[in-house]
């Protein structure tokens, strides 16, 4: 980064965690990469520190300017401590079912943040759409960027520059898969890519929730989706900038049903209090260690920490009236 300031320098560089349970359960050794141990907590800091980045260096912006960005409230933690540490303002547009934990950690950090109701993407006043014209609206003589997460493939660059060279030096090169849930797909489509580059067959893959199109889009070659799922900052419908041409092998379709028993396994009994698409990611490394059979080395994400959710999370009448299984602690 021109000028580089204290936080955007301790983005990434996260350690990788062998996940004992999974991988004594399936003969394969399953990692997670511990991206919930970035500065604002979450993998998003990796998508917020490259697109501010990208945009101070096109100079579409400069200290005094305006970040504005849709997001479900990880990519707006990112973008307003990065863009605190630059001097820039940020506006977050987020739909108002994402968690009250995000929405008070964002105004905690001095975002200006909008919740909006959430509709489908299709509906003119879904929140990536208000976020885009608001950005629109708005004058700054120092700029304004809308951020664009989505389709802004810096977020995806950011992954291939950093999250997946880093991977591959932790395990020396050793690696068969690495799988993980979309959101805007920037993590599965950069990793991937570079991956893909590499002189050893690695099989990629998305864990793809109730709800979500994308284990249709990849199985069958279109969007298609059913059902709901409590995860947040996953669950995509759209083929988005970021995920357009991603060198992607396979997939699996993951109920909550099934992810939550993971959660509550990785919290419980190997002391990793993650969020529900940690969850998802590690079930979906279950199911492709399963594919390829033992012996092989499979790598996904630790996204963020339950702490973003506990009032959902670690609450027996929310989950019991979704039918969700509990903690067993709970
Ligand atoms: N997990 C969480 C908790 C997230 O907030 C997000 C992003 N919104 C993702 C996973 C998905 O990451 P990506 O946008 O790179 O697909």
């Amino acid at each position: 980064m021109n000028n580089p300031r204290q936080f955007a320098e301790a983005v990434g560089n996260t350690p990788l965690i062998r996940l004992r349970l999974a991988s004594e359960l399936t003969g394969c050794e399953i990692y997670g990469k511990a991206e919930f141990m970035n500065p604002g907590g979450s993998v998003k800091d990796r998508a917020a520190k490259y697109l501010i980045q990208d945009a101070l260096e096109r100079r579409l912006i400069e200290p005094g300017g305006t970040v504005v960005e849709g997001t479900a409230g990880n990519t707006g933690i990112g973008l307003t401590l990065v863009g605190n540490s630059q001097g820039l303002k940020t506006i977050i547009v987020m739909p108002e079912t994402q968690s009250e934990e995000k929405q008070s950690a964002l105004r905690g950090m001095g975002a200006d943040l909008r919740t909006v109701p959430a509709v489908p993407y299709k509906n003119p006043d879904n929140y990536v759409h208000q976020a885009r014209r608001l950005a629109e609206s708005l004058d700054n003589p120092h700029g304004v960027y809308y951020a664009n997460q989505w389709d802004n493939t810096a977020n995806r660059d950011g992954h291939y520059q950093s999250t997946a060279p880093e991977i591959w030096a932790q395990l020396d090169g050793k690696l068969d898969g690495f799988i993980c849930a979309v959101g805007t797909g920037g993590t599965l489509a950069g990793v991937s890519a570079w991956l893909k580059e590499q002189d050893r067959p690695v099989v990629t893959a998305a864990a793809d929730p109730d709800g979500a199109g994308i284990y249709h889009w990849i199985k069958h070659g279109e969007i298609k989706s059913s059902g709901s799922s409590i995860t947040e900052g996953i669950g995509q419908n759209r083929v988005t900038g970021n995920l357009e041409g991603a060198p992607i092998d396979e997939a699996f379709n993951i109920p909550d049903t099934e992810l939550l028993p993971v959660l509550w396994d990785l919290i419980g009994k190997e002391g990793l209090y993650l969020g529900a698409s940690s969850g998802i990611n590690v079930a979906g490394a279950i199911r492709l260690a399963r594919q390829l059979g033992p012996g092989h080395t499979i790598v996904t994400i630790l996204c963020d920490s339950a702490s973003r959710y506990e009032k959902k999370l670690f609450n027996p009448s929310f989950l019991t009236e979704k039918g969700l299984p509990l903690p067993p602690w709970l």
